[in-house]
């Protein structure tokens, strides 16, 4: 007799002789339940036998005002039923125009083209080829480097990874990488006890000034995650350090790539995290909440001057021929501009405010975990450090998975969070509640201390 399943084994069993999944040892699953989601709901993941799951980590940093949200879904529902998709070479639609317009008036001033591509990784392409094809087009065909910050992430594809610093996406794949200038990153995490983050942060600029000094000549842009370096940890640093950056890029003659893929939409506290330091990128990168974490769809906004200098006779060969089949998608354009009407109507980032204030408040207990080395929060981004001695800041042993411990009690326990090694964080959508903010709380206590038992 066949035996009775639920129907989550059911599909996983079915799911693990078909799927191969992203980022994952897929032998774990040999022991690790997979998890198959029935539907979403405002923060809330329901699986097929009456379970429920808090997404703490928004889907992995895409999700903004909850999962199945009946205004985004209206938008999409009704762009659905005039234009699926259109090819963006030779043709144009409402949806990328109107979107295209919203953001050059919400984004610093200057950044005013829009560039279309459909995943994260694939705008930090677009933004890397351009900067090194305006110097080109400019007649500086030696600027073809780039600097980039220890414990970056910019994403997987090859040029994305090679800008990158994260040891464990990135060492396997050095010998395919194009070879970048890695200077030390501003990580207030690193500061000198007593020492304050703008103190921190101005100090280690001095590393910078050092590399742009010596390899302005043969570097083409800086590129940076602003304010929060998300997968390498949520490691976080000041504004100022973003300030002194901008006016050394000038002085030296090097663009300045911000890679706001995790932190753009609110994530930091304030629309986009450059707005924090008031600066204006030569490129910003968007893509992640830009939808509501509906839809792939990506933005690199760059500046007049970028584009002036591409723009020519079709025979000078100086056009920027970059495309991807689902560039600007009609689809998750809608979702981006729901996501944007949501932001305006219900004045999202004044109200995110307290929401990060009463986060604060449920981190604040583990302040004095003998197992804490830090917490630390930059807007809608709380991190807390584990490690085995608070004293001598000795770390755990990566081997020991103690992340993995947690990870499996807190969804016992109806919550979704994925520690980045020994980092837990919350960023959760921008619809959590208090009851959902204190389960939160108590499964992290709870799942700290067995981690670190
Ligand atoms: C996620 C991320 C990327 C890559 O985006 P994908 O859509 O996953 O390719 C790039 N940069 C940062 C800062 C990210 O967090």
């Amino acid at each position: 007799m066949p035996q009775r399943q639920s129907r989550n084994a059911d599909i996983a069993r079915r799911d693990l002789g078909v799927v191969w999944h992203p980022c994952t040892q897929m032998k774990d699953h040999e022991r690790l339940p997979l998890i198959p989601v029935s539907r979403g709901e405002g923060p809330w993941l329901h699986d097929f036998d009456g379970h429920r799951y808090l997404d703490a980590i928004s889907s992995w940093w895409v999700n903004l005002f909850g999962h199945a949200n009946p205004r985004i879904s209206a938008a999409v529902a009704a762009q659905l039923g005039r234009l699926e998709h259109v090819i963006l070479a030779g043709f144009t639609h409402e949806p990328v125009l109107e979107l295209s317009e919203r953001l050059t008036r919400l984004l610093p001033p200057g950044l005013t083209r829009c560039f279309y591509a459909d995943n994260g990784s694939s705008a930090v392409e677009v933004a890397v080829k351009m900067s090194f094809h305006y110097w080109l087009n400019s007649g500086r065909p030696k600027k073809r480097r780039f600097i980039t910050l220890s414990n970056s992430y910019h994403g997987e594809t090859l040029g994305a990874l090679a800008v990158g610093d994260v040891a464990l996406f990135k060492d396997v794949y050095r010998p395919l990488l194009m070879d970048v200038i890695t200077v030390p990153s501003p990580d207030c995490h690193l500061r000198e006890p007593g020492e304050s983050w703008e103190t921190h942060s101005r100090r280690m600029f001095a590393h910078m000034e050092e590399a742009l000094g010596r390899h302005a000549d043969e570097v083409a842009a800086v590129i940076i995650e602003p304010l929060v370096q998300c997968a390498g940890g949520m490691r976080m640093y000041h504004p100022a350090w973003l300030s002194m950056l901008r006016e050394a890029c000038d002085r030296h003659g090097v663009h300045l790539i911000a890679d706001e893929i995790a932190v753009g939409f609110g994530r930091t506290g304030t629309m986009f995290a450059c707005e924090q330091a008031a600066i204006r990128p030569d490129f910003m990168c968007l893509s992640k909440g830009l939808t509501g974490g509906y839809l792939p769809l990506s933005v690199v906004v760059t500046t007049e001057q970028v584009y002036g200098a591409f723009y020519d006779d079709y025979t000078k060969l100086s056009a920027f021929l970059h495309s991807h089949s689902y560039t600007g998608n009609p689809l998750a354009c809608a979702a981006a501009l729901a996501t944007l009407d949501i932001f305006q109507a219900d004045g999202v980032i004044g109200r995110n405010r307290g929401l990060a204030q009463r986060m604060a408040r449920a981190a604040s207990r583990f302040a004095d975990h003998p197992h804490v080395a830090e917490v630390r929060q930059t807007g809608m981004i709380v991190a807390i450090e584990l490690v085995r001695d608070r004293r001598t800041g000795e770390r755990f042993d990566w081997r020991e998975r103690r992340g993995l411990r947690l990870y499996e009690h807190a969804l016992s326990r109806g919550v979704l969070l994925r520690p980045l090694g020994p980092v837990v964080y919350w960023m959760p959508p921008y619809v959590i509640g208090d009851e959902e903010i204190a389960l939160l709380e108590s499964v992290t206590a709870e799942g700290v201390d067995l981690a670190c038992a």
